[in-house]
């Protein structure tokens, strides 16, 4: 016995990279999302969400009462009340802050989480909280991360993240890169304005130079630094 622990299997029952007994092998949507097409991605994202609402939500959140599932597994219906459930999303902001020198800035404000590999940066996200509006999250977000006010917000695309059960809506935002930044404790770890040139030699090496490491193609935050620095 080496005494080595044996992950547990996803919520599938498989264990991703292994290959099966009858010779599948399966892997995580994240890491091979950007080898499907749109409609191949569309459906294994939307499988993904439901297979972890199914996994999440047994139980009625009013009565506590076992939900069984109903309309081919796209609702629930709860066995003590009636109560009818549909697959719940979490809407989360990430915006894409530049200095707005010129038509799109040349400098982006990234930061890094202590959890993350050494050297990786991205944009800013955060999760909408009850009754607030999008662009009253990025305003909070950003602030409350970096201690820097944004404005000029602007709308630039969303994309399903069922890592479990969010969606992620992405913005751009001008801020003054001459403002002290002021770090969330045991948040944001590092933060800096990163010009231009250094997001595309970054882009150019495949995705990382030495200091930069940024977030993967298949990710909207690596489409929203590729489009900002090619732009
Ligand atoms: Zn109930």
């Amino acid at each position: 016995m080496t005494g080595e622990a044996v992950p547990p299997p996803n919520s599938w029952g498989l264990w991703p990279g292994v290959r099966s007994t009858s010779g599948e092998e399966w892997h995580d949507l994240r890491a091979v999302g950007g080898l499907l097409d749109d409609t191949a991605a569309g459906l294994f994202t939307t499988a993904v969400a439901l297979r972890g609402w199914h996994d999440r939500a047994k139980f009625c959140a009013c009565c506590g009462a076992a939900v069984r599932r109903i309309a081919a597994g796209w609702a629930s219906e709860c066995t003590g009340c009636g109560r009818e459930e549909y697959p719940r999303t979490d809407p989360a902001v990430i915006c894409l802050v530049h200095d707005g020198v010129g038509v799109n800035g040349e400098r982006v404000l990234l930061a890094r989480q202590p959890v993350w590999p050494p050297e990786r940066y991205s944009v800013l996200a955060g999760f909408v909280e009850a009754g607030e509006s999008l662009e009253a999250c990025v305003e909070r977000e950003i602030a409350e991360e970096v201690g820097v006010a944004v404005r000029g917000i602007r709308y630039l695309g969303s994309q399903p993240w069922p890592f479990p059960r969010s969606v992620m809506i992405a913005f751009a935002a001008e801020a003054d890169p001459d403002a002290p930044l002021c770090l969330a404790d045991g948040e944001i770890e590092e933060a800096r304005w990163v010009p231009r040139e250094e997001v595309l030699a970054a882009l150019e090496a495949g995705g990382e130079i030495p200091g930069l490491r940024l977030p993967g193609a298949t990710s909207i935050a690596g489409q929203m630094l590729a489009g900002w620095a090619l732009a």
